[in-house]
């Protein structure tokens, strides 16, 4: 084991805000040393198996060597350009890949430094097809129980249950709320599930600008899967009224829900796609967002005749080499068997849970598990007992769940199953 030392968790404490937890009365935070594969070792010196991929992002684990190599060879180039009047090999070649991989007709790359931003960028496209058109289509549509990031727009179109709509609600733009879908992915599908939905579109046809969505998986929502016959059917609402669809890939994306894309579960192509989290394996912050060329060519035909967007970092070369390395290895491995195989083993071990009192549901989808609870956890005392347990897993809310990275070993995947089962018969 490596030699450890101890950080300075005082400052920590202190000075550093951590991601929706209180700056004067922080939920405890675990010291991290390193990282390797699957293993986080704290600087207690303990390790722990990862069931959080980092929110995600780490497809193949920490401390990649073709991920370092790639890093490494593109700093001694050059970290960082400006893409405003330049261009660089990376950015090339990912375009080329994102346009290849990704669903048909998304042809126009915009790459932008977080999942947040693509969201934006993504409305203000559909924003700005409209204002090109010269229609005053500018709401949005979505579905309950979404998330889509935490800028402005981004929270408009993000369930509004809970504080975030009640605390900006003077500076939010109003949109437009469906049910969230009730058929799951694996249940019978009965069409009635659109019903509402049509009958939004129906009576704000001509305000709405976009549906925006995360096909079959509703991630930091309520890590809910629903059928796949919903999406199509949006899908057909899209066409049927001229909306344009925009499908929220950033948690979904690179092969996490068994498909390459989860919009290739209905079959659809959406009209704008916003990607981000594993583009670079975990390595660093990356987004896109993919339109098709007649949505890019309305807005060059609009009065700006540009798209209002250009961020600082845009492109960064770095981001986009080790996404091409990340996205090769993806594509050069048997993805598709080894998140089958994940989703097999997530289904065995964690059906155990079912029979526990305080458990509501589990479900599994791809290399995604999730054991819902009654009763919301107290994060505290779950994350420390998963800790003294020697896993990794973070929950929120009334879920526990898991998304490894795709290298996982079975008997570390049986020990985070493990732990959850233990967590949920005791807590
Ligand atoms: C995480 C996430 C975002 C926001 O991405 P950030 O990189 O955190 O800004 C948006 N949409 C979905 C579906 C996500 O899971």
């Amino acid at each position: 084991m490596s030699i450890t030392t101890r950080l300075d968790h005082q400052f920590d404490k202190d000075h550093l805000w951590h991601p929706y937890t209180s700056m004067t009365n922080p939920l405890p935070c675990y010291g991290v040393e390193s990282a390797d594969q699957c293993l986080l070792t704290l600087d207690s010196g303990e390790q722990l198996i990862d069931g959080m991929s980092s929110w995600w992002a780490c497809l193949f684990g920490y401390n990649v060597p073709e991920l370092n190599k790639a890093a490494k060879n593109q700093i001694d180039k050059m970290a960082h350009v400006m893409f405003g009047g330049l261009t660089h090999q990376p950015a090339i070649a990912l375009g080329k890949k994102l346009v290849e991989i990704t669903p048909a007709n998304l042809e126009k790359v915009f790459l932008s430094d977080s999942g947040s931003v693509a969201v934006e960028v993504a409305l203000k496209m559909a924003l700005q097809y409209w204002h090109a058109k010269g229609s005053p289509q500018s709401q949005f549509l979505t579905i309950r129980n979404g998330y889509h990031g935490d800028t402005f727009g981004a929270m408009s179109v993000t369930d509004p249950e809970g504080s975030m709509h009640e605390l900006y609600h003077d500076f939010l733009p109003q949109q437009l709320f469906a049910p969230q879908p009730t058929i799951a992915f694996d249940e019978q599908w009965e069409a009635h599930d659109l019903n509402a939905i049509t009958s939004l579109v129906e009576n704000n046809q001509h305000n709405i600008a976009a549906i925006i969505l995360e096909p079959i998986v509703q991630g930091a929502g309520g890590m809910y899967f629903y059928h796949p016959q919903y999406l199509k059917g949006v899908r057909m609402l899209c066409d049927k009224y001229g909306l344009l669809l925009i499908a929220d890939e950033i948690a979904t994306g690179f092969g996490r829900t068994g498909k390459l894309f989860a919009c290739e579960y209905a079959d659809i192509s959406p009209d704008i796609l916003c990607i981000g989290k594993a583009i670079t394996g975990g390595y660093m912050s990356l987004a896109a967002t993919l339109t098709t060329t007649h949505i890019a060519n309305t807005i060059s035909h609009g009065k700006a005749g540009v798209f209002m967007h250009g961020p600082t970092f845009m492109g960064n070369p770095l981001a986009c080499a080790v996404a091409n390395a990340n996205i090769d290895k993806l594509l050069s491995f048997n993805w598709q068997q080894c998140v089958e195989q994940i989703s097999t083993n997530l289904s065995t071990f964690l059906a155990p849970c079912k029979t526990l009192e305080r458990v509501k549901a589990v479900r599994v989808l791809g290399a995604i598990g999730v054991v819902e609870l009654k009763q919301a956890v107290d994060v505290a005392k779950v994350q420390k007992q998963f800790v003294e347990l020697g896993v990794w897993i973070r929950p929120f809310g009334k879920l526990i769940y898991i998304m490894p990275p795709y290298i996982i070993k079975e008997a570390e995947l049986k020990k985070l199953c493990d732990a959850i089962y233990q967590v949920a018969s005791s807590s």
